[in-house]
């Protein structure tokens, strides 16, 4: 088929090109197999599919090339019936999988806790206050349920700055941006770092950074940890926390606001 056609000609042939792909519902080839029972079902057009066949504008190409799709399909297709058994499953399936996973990622956090040379009761309280947390207030997750943390290092942490009663902002949105803490009393917004952390991406992360400094105050800096410090001493986080900011204050005074890139990582 042509790519190039006569746009008139293609609003004559248009209705015709659909009446053709709608009559050709029925047709063997456009019947296919509920994915779950296995019953023989209308493969039904996408709402994308509808879109190109009623667009005059769309090339004979573009039809031809959805008609000829008809005979697979890339995505599985499913009966109402179990279309609404499937669906009702899998949103089972997340909300189950959201609560274990909670569950294992405060697991993993009071085991940061008993690696160090601490006393866990000290966290006991803290750590209850965080699991009511986690039980309360979620962050969707898969887009059906929620889990309120990323990661056993941010429970951990939460944890560490309850239990010296400094008040956190989890996952908080600054702008577009999303933080991982916010702790108003220092003006910090803390960002907890895996063990990847690529140049090209430093480089990113700081115009975010400086956009967020923008947005929240001269006073305030963005703090980032790499997890290794909370699996090293997590007892000496908020105080580490505390004085990293301050000398990264004392150097903007010193540059006129400007951070060497040596500054902008957490030291210990
Ligand atoms: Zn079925």
């Amino acid at each position: 088929m042509q790519k190039t056609c006569n746009r008139h000609a293609r609003k004559i042939n248009v209705n015709y090109i659909i009446g053709e792909a709608e009559s050709r519902r029925g047709d063997e080839m456009e019947k296919i197999k509920c994915w779950m029972c296995g019953k023989e079902i209308d493969m039904p057009y996408t709402a994308k599919e509808l879109e190109v066949l009623k667009d005059p504008f769309s090339t004979d190409d573009e039809i031809f090339y959805i008609l000829d799709k008809r005979e697979m399909s890339a995505k599985r297709v499913y009966c109402p019936e179990c279309n609404e058994t499937h669906k009702e499953h899998y949103e089972m399936t997340v909300k189950e999988y959201c609560k274990l996973r909670n569950e294992i990622m405060f697991e993993r956090a009071l085991k940061i806790f008993e690696k160090q040379d601490l006393n866990i009761y000290d966290y006991r309280d803290a750590s209850i206050a965080v699991k009511q947390y986690m039980q309360d207030s979620y962050e969707p997750c898969n887009g059906t349920e929620y889990v309120a943390f990323d990661s056993a290092d941010e429970v951990a942490t939460a944890i560490v700055f309850v239990a010296n009663e400094i008040k956190i902002k989890v996952h908080a949105k600054i702008a577009k941006h999303e933080v991982d803490f916010v702790i108003p009393s220092m003006k910090v917004v803390l960002e907890i770092d895996g063990e990847l952390f690529h140049k090209g991406k430093e480089k990113k992360e700081s115009r975010r950074d400086s956009e967020i400094r923008q947005l929240l105050g001269k006073e305030w800096e963005i703090i980032r940890v790499p997890t290794k410090y909370i699996h090293r001493n997590i007892e000496l986080l908020p105080e580490n926390v505390r004085s990293l900011k301050e000398e990264r204050q004392k150097v903007r005074k010193v540059t006129g606001g400007y951070i060497p890139d040596t500054y902008s990582r957490y030291k210990s």
